[in-house]
């Protein structure tokens, strides 16, 4: 045990970075990874890193055309992306390029081999098969560049540390046995200061399946590294310059926070924001590590820290989600909403794997509002259709502000036809016409 602690000890520096896809999509962002980690070469790094750009969809594009019988479409759409990372890995290496070639052909040929084949098992198998794929190509390639630029580092496949269950597409990890193939194995790599360069996102089973946590599960695949080698800081490297008080795309003069609490982050992306994947915080709050989110276009910029503080003086932090649909679901007979009725309905929502952004209980009505996922609101609704008169809604925005001022809700809220409106000292939520 005293050894354990020794060693947990000794690694207190080493700090994880997570690189998202948008930071390696293409050789010259790659190229700006490796110039930024050399700025740290002192920190003893576990480099976690996405698949390359907008793989991930097409990857999903491969699946999909797999599962619905149409191989050769799958093959096709499957070349594109061999041809992708071939080009790059062309562009980027020289003395290691046959290497990497032939580390990337192992990956493709673990993909077609399945493609070939028809289709036996669950879709989400499959789609955790071949997803997962885009992580391991992107790191094999970042991991030899380094390498070609005299910056040693380990390649580790995640998938020999990382232990989940079968929930394909939304795995969950075993903590324990991870944990103990993160001292095993990555716990001494950091001792004898090697970096590593690992995937995000993916895990497999004890059967060696692979299996992926849920899209954009690489933050969170950085996080539960960060708590299990004890770090000292976990930073996000992405292509804002910090966390903003809304989503620039929606609301140009969103400003920059450079310091919000644990707290205030689960907060915001429980509502929708999408700053980081909102699994992140737990282990980091856990254990009281520290997360920094930087720009990897300019690592000069402040960015955020995210730590255990208390935010005074927010601005209103504003979270827009379009594209919502709102549900309301009045008991058949007349009866008060009750214990049944409520259990009943999260236990459907589980089935269709639907979680609402927002709910509201009368008396004998129940709202919710959700994404607008047709198909699943559908099937919902049937489901619910025996219990409930059910009423859907289609074409809403939920605004969220939390820290309102006077002045936000005028422009953001009192303007809009409300459907539901809360409220509370320090949030307001709307749902209304977009
Ligand atoms: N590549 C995965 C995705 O696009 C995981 C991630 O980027 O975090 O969802
Ligand atoms: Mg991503």
């Amino acid at each position: 045990m005293a050894k354990k602690d020794d060693l947990r000890c000794k690694t207190k520096k080493m700090k994880v970075y997570k690189f998202g896809g948008a930071s390696v999509n293409s050789a010259e962002r790659i190229s700006n990874v490796a110039a930024i980690l050399e700025r740290f070469s002192d920190d003893d790094l576990v480099i976690v890193i996405s698949a390359m750009g907008k793989t991930t969809n097409a990857l999903e594009k491969v699946v999909q055309a797999f599962y619905a019988e149409k191989k050769e479409e799958a093959l096709q759409l499957f070349d594109e992306i061999k041809r992708q990372h071939l080009t790059t890995a062309k562009y980027l290496l020289v003395t290691h390029y046959l290497a990497c070639e032939a580390r990337l052909r192992d990956c493709f040929t673990e993909v077609e081999w399945m493609l070939h084949d028809a289709p036996v098992r669950e879709f989400d198998y499959y789609y955790d098969q071949v997803v997962s794929v885009g992580e391991l190509l992107a790191t094999c390639i970042v991991s030899f560049y380094l390498s070609e630029r005299g910056i040693q580092n380990e390649w580790v496949d995640v998938r020999d540390i990382f232990r989940t269950d079968d929930n394909f597409r939304d795995a969950n990890i075993n903590w324990a046995f991870t944990q103990q193939q993160v001292d095993r194995y990555i716990q001494p790599l950091v001792q004898q200061k090697k970096w590593i360069i690992t995937q995000g996102f993916i895990g497999a089973t004890d059967e060696n399946e692979s299996t992926t946590l849920g899209r954009e599960g690489s933050d969170y695949s950085a996080a539960l590294f960060a708590n299990m080698l004890n770090a000292a800081s976990l930073t996000i490297w992405k292509d804002v310059e910090s966390v903003m008080s809304a989503d620039p795309k929606q609301i140009p003069d969103a400003v920059p926070i450079h310091s919000l609490s644990y707290n205030e982050v689960i907060e915001m992306a429980y509502y929708g924001a999408q700053v980081i994947h909102p699994k992140t915080i737990k282990p980091l709050q856990n254990k009281n590590i520290p997360l920094y989110v930087k720009c990897f276009l300019d690592a000069d910029l402040p960015g955020t820290i995210i730590h255990n503080s208390v935010n005074k003086d927010l601005p209103p932090i504003i979270v827009i989600k379009e594209n919502q649909v709102m549900m309301e679901l009045k008991t058949k007979d007349f009866s008060f909403v009750g214990d049944a009725h409520a259990y009943q309905l999260y236990q459907w929502f589980n089935e269709h794997s639907l979680r609402p952004t927002l709910t509201q209980n009368g008396a004998i009505s129940l709202i919710f509002a959700f994404d607008n996922w047709e198909e699943k609101i559908s099937r919902f609704s049937s489901a619910a259709a025996g219990m409930f008169d059910v009423h859907v809604t289609p074409g809403l925005t939920l605004t969220t502000i939390r820290h309102y001022n006077q002045a936000a809700l005028d422009r953001y809220i009192n303007n809009k036809e409300m459907l539901v409106k809360q409220q509370t000292q320090r949030n307001i939520r709307v749902l209304h016409r977009s």
